[in-house]
């Protein structure tokens, strides 16, 4: 019960927070003290510990203890007078306590700002800092020589060691050369029961009291507050306590703004000293390992164990990402039986910084990583580095796997492991036999030579995936069709950016060429034995054809090198050239993607893109490029695939993002975007092959069937607004808006949306009719080829003209044929409606002959051809009745529904639904009937089968309303009623069938949650606000069952906005007037009553992010009833 007593007596001295000054420490005010009132030269923090007290114990110090005892030490002044202190020294500070027991130093000295420890007489010994000298006594010689030895040491280690100190005391500024401050916050605080302030620093996860600002600069303070376990609470206004196992520090702010910094630094200091271990404390020992090797961030505490880094917990979770294989993520906090004595040993060896010598040798500064990072542009990196290992160091032997190997084995048995690593991640075989049948492995090879250390990273590499060898970048690598190929070529010197200018022969040189077992090579002749030049066929990024007569030889071909080099190569023999890229070509490309050369190309090569849910994980993938023809083969498919570019839905190159996006058929591309100089030519040629208003059919944007995107638009909108305009396509219109809508149609006829209007209808019929009459060589295809068709009405018997028009339509151009069909079918449709638009077929053959063979009109034989198509459509287009009859059907229906709609104002008791498949484009409508009861799964069903889209696995079409004004889209849940849906739709609102990129991801997610509810911060915008420019605010979000609730902060009380989750609508897509700072944003409509309906906009920072929200939300509101479980029927 004593002992009990004793350590009550002792804890209660602890909390009273008493100390007083030590006089005898008193020494002279040094001078520029004006920021300090401290006269002393240390202050006492009486405070003794309860127990037996083992300094060596881990908890009280980040450093294994050197060397301790009881020393003499003089005050200042010399006045000799010693007094005994306990003495403690570890790898980063000698300190001096009143005597064992103490906790708090009454000093603290950074090793990293002792200059000099010098052996004074008398067993006495001096610490020499840039301000000033400590004098300590032995007891006698022996431990003197003890002290300066150990400590003498102890200096010469921490300067060896790459930096100068763990805690920046020696360092002015507080930030580190790295530029990465540990230092959270620093200033002056008053203590209470002090005369004075002191200069209090939090670093890391630490305190350190000083008296001034400049004893802080100088590296020597009183004492430093371990934090585990501490609390800070604020007690006033102005004022908090610190409270720790062994005291409570009282301080006073400067004002109350100071304080509640103070306490939330503090509070941060806290548990930063929670999380540390042993083992993160043990790594972090090394320097370098206390930032993040992929992007910098402070106190990493996982790790890769392979690849020797140490992450933050971002890029760690991106590593976990790539897959055991290729990172071996573990954390130092909570991994600990992982954490060996060799595997600390091993990072303690290697730390960040030396191994991203090898990992990051070749960054360029641009693709750097920060903390802030977005997850992106974590993976993208993360996945360059390790994965593709873009920046590593390649070793000379690179690419020699015999010599790797063998240098391999020289190397474990000698301690360099750094030098291990990067032969094994440039190629060397960690599995390869060593030639010594006593020791096979390099293993067994290195235990035998006692190399721990390279036994240890070895082990942790024992079947690990070399950087470039992932199944999508494998190809890559293996040119696999043996190829071979020998002559004569003309070269150029070669540059680091495309050749534009035209090189004269003069600038040529004959070399002797040779293509072999995946190397090109080029020598002065064919009877040189050195090589003038080499490259091997996988560092060739792409192989470009030359249009005839570039250059000085006729003909040419350039190749783009991985390291940015341009080789251009040229000969006047179109044969030669041309066996030349049928050779490269094969030699490029992986076996499967042969197709890819076999054809008039005028690009292949190698680009790197993300598609669908891959969103985040790029491939590599290989292109070839002609006319406007894109052929590609994408990771992981064993077909080459193609796509017709003047049907491409989108193009747009999104230069901040890094990426040019190609919406094809539906399926999203992003193609990243690459420094080197092959890339601009891929995008312009991309671009080229896009088609344009200006050039022939065939080199026009078409739709799906073959019909340039203008003459479709323009025919769907008469279609719609124009068939009963009396005198349609024989009024004129307005000039200059007809001029003005071709052109913007000719610039780019997807991005033009036809408004409505009356006198609209007849500028649409001219812009129709001025662009068939101008379109070069016409519908016909030239003159020459339209004679036929004008010599046909010479023949008497309708039959036999039927039969010839059939022959001579077979005969056009697809593109022509199919643009004469839409035209004639139009046409059809018009006469149809003569009693009211009072054109009838020879009315509109008399406009139409002209416009279609690009005549004056003198001939009229061009309008009895014409009158003759429409009349005989059905037999000449070979059209089925009933298709044709289902048509004129439809079209009175729309037409109906517009009239009714126009005179009532309110929506039609329709039963015919408009829906667009995969996009809102003319052409795409599909006009479905359906019933009140339709849900929207069925619809979309009714909407495949018509498109003659067969399901797939892993396709999740879901029905989409678009709203194309607010620039947001929601997929309808499948139970929906798609007909009431439909009737509310507004004027800017549609239907589209398409399929729900997200819907897998969050099926994923969902399956993995337990609780349903979610919250996080989110940028918050809503309507109201000012105009204009808007701005985006974080707010907490909070999800569940209940509500959608946005607070202010996170300690907010009252939610700021709050909607039931009933009353929600989700959308996907924010407008882009308001700015939203990512493009991850959704726009929630909350209706809670009818006249009060608020839109507001949320934005995430990732995708998945995103995905995640949208999950949670469509979970709540379905019960989590997301997708039909059973798949839908065929039919
Ligand atoms: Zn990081």
């Amino acid at each position: 019960m004593a002992n009990n007593d004793d350590a009550l007596r002792a804890m209660q001295n602890c909390f009273r927070s008493q100390f007083s000054v030590d006089e005898a420490e008193y020494e002279d005010i040094e001078k520029n003290r004006r920021t300090s009132s401290v006269d002393e030269d240390s202050i006492y923090l009486g405070c003794t510990l309860s127990r037996s007290f083992k300094p060596e114990d881990s908890d009280f110090h980040h450093s294994p203890v050197i060397k301790m005892g009881w020393l003499d030490k003089t005050p200042p002044q010399g006045t000799l007078i010693f007094q005994k202190r306990w003495v403690m020294l570890d790898e980063q500070y000698l300190r001096y306590f009143q005597n064992e027991k103490e906790v708090y130093s009454k000093r603290v000295i950074a090793i990293p700002s002792v200059t000099e420890v010098v052996n004074v007489g008398g067993q006495k010994f001096e610490v020499v800092t840039r301000n000033r000298t400590f004098l300590f006594r032995a007891e006698n010689n022996t431990v003197r020589e003890e002290w300066v030895s150990v400590l003498k040491e102890t200096i010469q280690q921490c300067r060896n060691s790459m930096d100068m100190s763990h805690m920046n005391f020696s360092d002015t500024s507080g930030q580190r050369a790295s530029g990465v401050s540990l230092i959270s916050k620093q200033g002056y605080l008053e203590m209470i029961g002090l005369r004075s302030k002191l200069y209090v620093v939090i670093c890391s996860d630490r305190v350190f009291l000083y008296r001034n600002a400049e004893e802080h600069s100088h590296g020597v303070g009183i004492t430093s507050i371990e934090m585990n376990l501490g609390t800070v609470k604020s007690t006033d206004k102005r004022s908090f306590n610190l409270t720790t196992f062994y005291r409570t520090f009282s301080f006073v702010a400067e004002s109350e703004q100071q304080m509640g910094q103070w306490v939330e630094a503090l509070q941060a200091c806290v548990s930063r000293s929670l999380s540390s271990n042993v083992v993160a404390q043990k790594i972090w020992a090394e320097e370098a390992n206390q930032r993040c090797a992929d992007c910098g961030a402070t106190y990493p505490d996982w790790a890769s164990v392979n690849l020797c880094v140490v992450l933050c917990k971002c890029c760690a979770g991106v590593h976990r990402g790539l897959g055991q294989s290729v990172s071996k993520v573990r954390s130092l906090k909570m991994d600990e039986k992982v954490w060996t004595e060799n595997l600390n040993q091993l990072f303690l060896l290697l730390g960040n910084d030396r191994v991203n010598l090898f990992w990051a040798a070749n960054m360029p500064p641009s693709e750097m990583l920060c903390p802030s990072s977005d997850s992106e542009e974590r993976q993208r990196f993360v996945t360059a580095k390790y994965c593709q290992g873009k920046y590593r160091r390649y070793h000379a032997l690179f690419g020699q796997e015999e010599a790797l190997n063998k240098a391999l084995c020289n190397t474990i048995q000698t301690g360099d492991v750094l030098e291990t690593l990067s032969l094994v991640f440039c190629g060397a075989d960690v599995n390869c036999y060593t030639g010594d049948p006593e020791l096979p492995s390099p293993v067994s090879m290195a235990q035998h030579y006692g190399q721990t250390l390279q036994v240890e990273f070895l082990t942790h590499n024992h079947n690990t995936e070399l950087p470039g060898s992932r199944a999508g970048d494998h190809t890559v690598l293996e040119a696999a069709l043996p190829v071979s190929h020998t002559g004569y070529l003309f070269k150029t010197a070669s540059s680091t950016r495309a050749v534009t200018e035209r090189k004269s022969k003069g600038d040529f040189s004959r070399r002797w060429c040779s293509l072999n077992q995946g190397n090109f090579s080029y020598y002065e002749s064919e009877k040189s034995s050195s090589q003038s030049g080499q490259m091997k066929m996988s560092d060739v990024l792409c192989l470009v054809v030359n249009p005839q007569g570039k250059h000085g030889y006729g003909h040419s071909f350039e190749l783009y090198h991985d390291s940015g080099r341009v080789y251009l190569f040229g000969e006047d023999s179109p044969d030669t050239v041309r066996e030349w890229i049928k050779a490269i070509g094969k030699a490029l490309v992986p076996p499967v993607g042969e197709d890819l050369v076999c054809w008039s190309f005028e690009r292949v090569g190698r680009l790197r893109y993300t598609a669908g849910q891959s969103f985040h994980c790029p491939h590599l993938g290989w292109f070839s490029l002609g006319g406007s023809r894109l052929l590609l083969l994408l990771h992981g498919e064993d077909q080459v695939d193609n796509i017709d570019l003047r049907k491409l839905q989108e193009l747009s190159v999104q230069q901040e993002a890094g990426a040019v996006v190609l919406v094809n058929r539906g399926r999203r591309l992003h193609v990243e975007w690459d420094r080197r100089p092959d890339f601009q030519g891929w995008l312009s040629g991309i671009q080229q092959g896009l088609g344009r208003g200006d050039s022939p059919l065939d080199q026009q944007q078409l739709t799906e069937t073959d019909v340039p995107v203008i003459v479709d638009r323009c025919i769907s909108y008469i279609t719609q607004h124009g068939l009963k305009s009396e005198g349609i396509y024989r009024r004129c219109g307005v000039n200059s808006k007809i001029t003005a809508l071709l052109l913007s149609l000719r610039h780019d006829a997807r991005q033009v949306r036809l408004s409505e209007g009356e006198d609209q209808v007849d500028n649409v019929a001219n812009v129709l009719k001025r662009f068939l009459r101008e379109v070069g060589e016409g519908v016909f295809n030239g003159h020459q080829a339209s004679l036929p068709w004008l010599h046909t009405t010479t023949v008497s018997e309708m039959r036999e003209r039927v039969s010839k028009y059939q022959a001579l339509l077979h005969s056009l151009p697809p593109v022509n044929r199919a643009t004469l069909g839409a035209v004639i079918n139009h046409l059809y449709c018009v006469q149809c409606f003569a009693d009211e638009n009072q054109m009838n077929m020879h009315n509109l053959a008399i406009v139409f002959g002209p416009t279609l063979f690009q005549t004056d009109g003198t001939d009229n034989s061009v309008g009895q051809v014409v009158e003759e198509l429409i009349q005989n459509y059905q037999d000449i287009f070979n059209v089925d009745a009933e298709q044709l009859q289902r048509q004129l059907d439809m079209i009175s229906h729309v037409i109906k529904a517009q009239e009714e709609h126009a005179e009532e104002g309110t929506p039609s008791p329709l039963t015919i639904c408009g829906v667009y498949l995969e996009r809102k484009e003319e052409g795409s409508e599909l006009l479905v009937q359906i019933s009140q009861a339709v849900s929207a799964e069925e619809l979309v069903c009714e909407v495949l089968r018509r498109g003659n889209i067969p399901p797939q696995q892993g396709d999740y079409w879901s029905c989409f309303l678009v709203n194309d004004n607010q620039e947001m889209e929601r997929p309808l849940h499948y139970q929906e009623r798609a007909l009431a849906i439909y009737f509310s739709l507004g004027k800017d609102c549609h239907l589209v069938v398409k399929r729900n990129c997200y819907m897998e991801a969050m099926l994923i997610y969902i399956a993995g949650k337990v609780d349903v509810s979610r919250n996080g911060l989110i940028k918050f915008s809503d309507e109201k606000g000012q105009k204009g420019k808007r701005t985006f605010s974080r707010r907490l979000c909070v999800l569940d069952g209940t509500s959608l609730r946005l607070y202010k902060g996170v300690k907010s009380t009252q939610p700021e906005r709050e909607c039931p989750v009933h009353a929600l609508k989700v959308y996907y897509g924010i407008k882009k007037r308001l700015q939203p700072p990512s493009c991850w944003g959704m726009t929630v409509v909350c209706e809670q009553a009818e006249r009060d309906k608020q839109l507001w906009y949320l934005c995430c920072e990732s995708e998945n992010e995103l995905i995640e929200w949208l999950a949670t939300f469509m979970n709540l509101q379905h019960d989590g009833d997301l997708w039909p479980a059973a798949s839908r029927p065929d039919s």
